[in-house]
């Protein structure tokens, strides 16, 4: 059974985050709430050029506590460090998957290298939730290197399919997520078509991120910048590309809980939001690495 067009969410004007990301929010749990589970909130940052500059640009040291960040850069370069001690730097086809979980400090800011060259910035941002009995784990990393994120071309020389998590055509993707996530990077030829076959009940987005592309039958089209909403019934979704067109793909398994969230906290009571602020006021999310040291 295909699945049919819920939704065509169109970007809202950039907002800053920091002084780094000029972002479009395509969604967040606050607005869409269980629609979009078990994704929370979807950042497009860019694409947009910076000159060349010798002041830090991005964001300085915040919280996370009780879900997943998940930085796609497309271009430019970035670097972030966290109260674990861990970091590091990420470029185009690059992906950092910070399980927050049950806490960090971290800090993200353009790399120097590219802030002294300037250039064009992309990425994307994308918060997945955790289930309950996760959200108080210890927080990790995975660095998703483009070489670690295998490529596989679509029938038809239609175009080009990245696994970043998941699985696609018997390939597995590169991350190890805590409920099952599809996340692929798409490139498809103007004028190549795709017959995708997705999990029957998981959400299913699409972020058109440059170009145009038509879904097949229902006719519904999005252009750069949109973000599509399939049903979670059906598994079959046709897309046409119009012109060339760079896409992500965000599916997974709802997680049916309740979601009391405040600013980079995201629990499932409000009294664990309480406590989350607690914790973060009386300095149990950890320590920041010195100013000015290097990311690992
Ligand atoms: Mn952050």
């Amino acid at each position: 059974m295909r699945k049919t067009v819920q939704g065509l969410f169109t970007p809202p004007e950039p907002h800053w985050v920091g002084n780094g990301f000029p972002v479009r929010s395509l969604f967040s749990y606050a607005r869409h709430g269980a629609a979009v589970s078990p994704f929370l909130l979807l950042d497009h940052a860019g694409p947009a050029d910076f000159a060349p500059g010798t002041e830090r640009r991005g964001v300085g040291a915040h919280p996370h506590r009780g879900f997943e960040t998940v930085t796609i850069v497309y271009a430019g370069e970035v670097s972030h460090r966290d109260s674990s001690g861990a970091g590091g730097t990420i470029g185009p086809g690059d992906v950092q998957w910070m399980t927050a979980a049950g806490g960090v400090l971290h800090d993200e800011f353009h790399s120097e290298a590219f802030t002294r060259s300037g250039g064009r910035l992309e990425m994307v941002q994308l918060w997945v939730n955790l289930p309950a009995r996760h959200k108080r784990d210890a927080p990790h990393y995975q660095a998703l290197t483009r070489a670690d994120i295998p490529e596989v071309a679509l029938p038809g020389q239609a175009g080009t399919l990245r696994v970043i998590a998941g699985e696609y055509a018997g390939q597995a993707g590169a991350a190890r997520t805590y409920t099952p996530i599809n996340l692929w990077d798409l490139r498809l030829r103007g004028g190549g078509a795709v017959d995708l076959t997705l999990p029957e009940g998981h959400t299913l987005l699409l972020l058109v991120r440059q170009g145009r592309v038509r879904v097949r039958v229902e006719g519904e089209e999005a252009h750069a910048g949109q973000l599509l909403q399939l049903s979670r019934s059906g598994t079959a979704l046709a897309l046409a590309a119009q012109t060339d067109a760079e896409l992500l793909l965000l599916g997974g398994a709802p997680i049916d809980e309740p979601i009391a969230g405040h600013g980079p906290f995201v629990m499932n009571t409000r009294a664990e939001l309480v406590q989350a602020s607690e914790d973060f006021m009386a300095g149990r999310f950890g320590q920041m690495p010195p100013p000015g040291a290097p990311a690992p």
